[in-house]
């Protein structure tokens, strides 16, 4: 996530970081250079320099310049602005209303429809809602079909109704449904288009009108930099929404959107979404985004990301496997589901402090799992409760059928052992021992 970005801010600030001395003079190189990072990663020209011009006047106001970490302190500064900009504090969703009626606005490909079902998933998992999904895409029947799909994949009921041409009267008919079965939250996902036009916006707007959702949520594609704030520019003129969704910030992004959007618009971003999978949608926390933008990480989102995956009975329970000596090859894949789930490595090697930086240039594969699961999908039940038994000819099924090769299953099998023996010796009060080994 904004690597260029934070690469560059690095450098602008590097001076200033160290004890070296310090002078008005660097402190306004200083600025310039944070200034054209800003630029770079595509921040509207007008943001930027106000934002330098609040940091300077700041940094002058606190005496920078005599303070006892100058550098230190300048950095405080421009982690303050950052958070200032992207909104302060961490904006809610309000869920009054029975049912709370949530819309969903934005261009067609923004990730409208793969978000609507995040929201949903996040609402019935983490906040026990019961929500119903709408489909009011009425131009593109394969939009209705995706929305079944993902709410299928989640086990949330949709609402759609393919032949009613007049999403107005399907968005009434679904909350009219939805107070009758019982669901807490409606979810309308509407039609988008490629570009903003007259007629779409009529359309949306005269379902605000109709449905008086207490939530209507702009989402926005955070890859396309500055388009991305004057379509929400557009959007916010006509529906007057609450809050902003980014999509895609687990890609490339260069960052402009997230920090410009809010003081264009004057509306929080709520949540963004960081990968195609349903698990992949975090509350947004300017304060937090500001960390994770001056390579600062952010622990914080990822030790909640672990409470959130890491199922306790499972982690006792594989404790007691692993202290019987138990711990086989169907723990390990159940363990490599649980990471998987907290989101991309490249997301969650991001959230580190420094390793972002450090593993800038690493490629990290998401799919080096898929080996070592395809591998273990190929064993035998037997096979995975006792790999002792794998032998030279079963190691060569294996790697058939797992389309891998003899060495690669060798090199999994190694590498068990080596866990197995290690987890072992933590359990048995053999912390010490491990650290002996270890040369400490
Ligand atoms: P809609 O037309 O606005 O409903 O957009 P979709 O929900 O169909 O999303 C368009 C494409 O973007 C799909 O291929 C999604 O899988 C993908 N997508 C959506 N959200 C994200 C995200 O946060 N990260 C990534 N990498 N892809 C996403």
């Amino acid at each position: 996530m904004f690597n260029n970005l934070t690469d560059k801010l690095d450098k602008a600030l590097h001076v200033l970081k160290g004890h070296g001395s310090i002078t008005e003079v660097n402190v306004a190189e200083t600025l310039k250079e944070v200034r054209r990072a800003l630029l770079d990663a595509d921040v509207n020209f007008k943001i930027a320099k106000e934002f330098t011009n609040t940091v300077k006047e700041k940094a002058l106001g606190q005496n920078v310049l005599t303070s006892l970490q100058p550098g230190q302190l300048m950095v405080k500064l421009v982690k303050d602005e950052l958070t200032e900009l992207m909104g302060g504090e961490t904006a809610g969703l309000n869920l009054s209303g029975s049912p709370a009626v949530i819309l969903m606005s934005g261009l067609q490909g923004s990730g409208k429809t793969t978000f609507s079902g995040k929201l949903a998933n996040f609402l019935k998992t983490k906040k026990s809602k019961k929500p119903l999904l709408v489909a009011c895409d009425i131009y593109r029947p394969a939009a209705i079909n995706q929305l079944h799909v993902v709410g299928d994949q989640i086990g949330v009921e949709v609402y759609s109704e393919p032949e009613n041409k007049n999403p107005v009267d399907i968005a009434q008919k679904a909350i009219a449904y939805a107070k009758q079965n019982g669901f807490n939250v409606v979810i309308v996902d509407t039609a988008g288009r490629l570009a903003i036009d007259e007629a779409m916006m009529t359309e949306i707007a005269n379902v605000h009108g109709a449905i008086n959702p207490q939530e209507t949520l702009f989402v926005v594609d955070a890859m396309t930099g500055q388009d991305a704030v004057n379509t929400a520019k557009a959007f916010n003129d006509r529906l007057n929404f609450d809050g902003v969704v980014l999509t895609k910030l687990d890609g490339d992004t260069r960052g402009g959107a997230a920090i410009s959007i809010k003081s264009v618009v004057d509306k929080p971003i709520k949540f963004i979404g960081t990968g195609e999978k349903m698990e992949a949608i975090d509350v947004f926390h300017p304060a937090r985004m500001a960390d994770r933008i001056l390579g600062m990480g952010d622990v914080v989102s990822l030790v909640e990301r672990a409470q959130e995956q890491f199922d306790e009975e499972e982690a006792r329970k594989i404790q007691k496997k692993i202290a019987k000596n138990q711990f086989g090859f169907d723990d390990f894949l159940s363990q490599i589901q649980q990471v998987k789930k907290m989101g991309s490595m490249k997301d969650l090697v991001g959230m580190i402090p420094g390793a972002g930086k450090a593993l800038k240039d690493v490629e990290i594969d998401d799919d080096a799992f898929k080996g070592i699961e395809a591998i273990i999908h190929s064993m035998t039940p037997q096979e995975r409760t006792e790999p002792a038994v794998i032998n030279g000819s079963r190691k060569k099924r294996i790697a058939n059928g797992s389309g891998t090769s003899v060495q690669q299953v060798n090199q999994l099998l190694k590498q068990f052992d080596q866990m197995s023996k290690m987890m072992k010796m933590m359990q048995g009060g053999g912390g010490k021992k491990m650290m002996q080994m270890m040369g400490k």
